[in-house]
């Protein structure tokens, strides 16, 4: 006797990141027909990534966290614009009394190595590197409560800092931290601020970036898949405990983790 299966449908439920056009966000506009071929883009001279959707070319645009409400435009290579209305949106304000000096103010010796740290970092950050890519969507680089702290506005003994650019990750000291997805290390180091931190490169300009790790296991040249372990999380650099500080990029730019990660 034969028995009939009942046919199993697997739909493959994609996660796509939506377009949030505020400070700090991605907006995601169409910008040409996918009949021809892929259009270069740029935003505050900067490169924009480009994905194909269905018969369209979308461009998926980083804003800066201090870009003022209000219409901003993107130029395609022949000259024609693209609006976009950047929406309010509110971050919140942090005011700490640091009673250590050297913590808010580093010293000669401290602020010549940043000053190389952050041109090293930079260098990374804004990088091109054409890949075709298909979604930006990404998964979780280590399981734990996510800081919704992006955009943080901080004040150290009322002196404004620059804004907390990344999510924070809690998880113990030795978690595991893998890709979200397939991407080339382009920087790992110790850093002064950052602790031993991992940058890998998606392509296009779509950059994230690992900070205060315990342990890198990756290389720099590396071509790293989703899934494969780059590091363990730490308390490396100037952090009060372990967490993995999660930075996503776009066109140079930092943007929210969240926009990128399913719930
Ligand atoms: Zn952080």
């Amino acid at each position: 006797m034969r028995i009939s299966l009942p046919l199993l449908l697997v739909v493959n439920i994609a996660w796509a990141t939506e377009s949030s056009p505020r400070p700090g966000g991605v907006a995601i506009i169409e910008v040409g027909s996918a009949s021809e071929s892929a259009p270069e883009v740029e935003f505050n001279d900067a490169r924009v990534l480009v994905m194909r959707n269905g018969d369209q070319w979308r461009a998926v645009v980083g804003i800066p966290l201090d870009t003022e409400v209000g219409p901003i435009a993107v130029t395609r290579s022949d000259g024609t614009t693209f609006n976009i209305d950047v929406k309010e949106h509110a971050y919140r304000e942090q005011r700490l009394t640091i009673v250590n000096k050297n913590y808010v103010t580093p010293d000669q010796a401290e602020l010549d190595r940043i000053g190389k740290e952050r041109v090293i970092i930079d260098n990374a950050l804004t990088n091109w590197r054409d890949w075709e890519l298909s979604s930006v969507s990404l998964d979780a680089p280590v399981a734990g409560r996510r800081s919704s702290s992006f955009g943080l506005r901080r004040f150290f003994n009322d002196q404004p800092r620059s804004p907390h650019k990344g999510m924070d990750i809690a998880a113990p000291s030795g978690e595991p931290i893998v890709a979200p997805k397939d991407g080339v290390v382009t920087t790992t180091g110790d850093f002064f601020f950052n602790g031993n931190t991992v940058i890998l490169d998606h392509g296009q300009g779509f950059v994230t970036m690992y900070c205060h790790l315990s342990e890198i296991v990756v290389e720099y040249g590396d071509t790293i898949k989703a899934g494969e372990r780059i590091g363990a999380v730490g308390a490396t650099g100037r952090v009060t405990g372990p967490h993995l500080h999660f930075g996503t990029y776009l066109n140079g730019t930092a943007v929210d983790p969240a926009i990128f990660l399913a719930d």
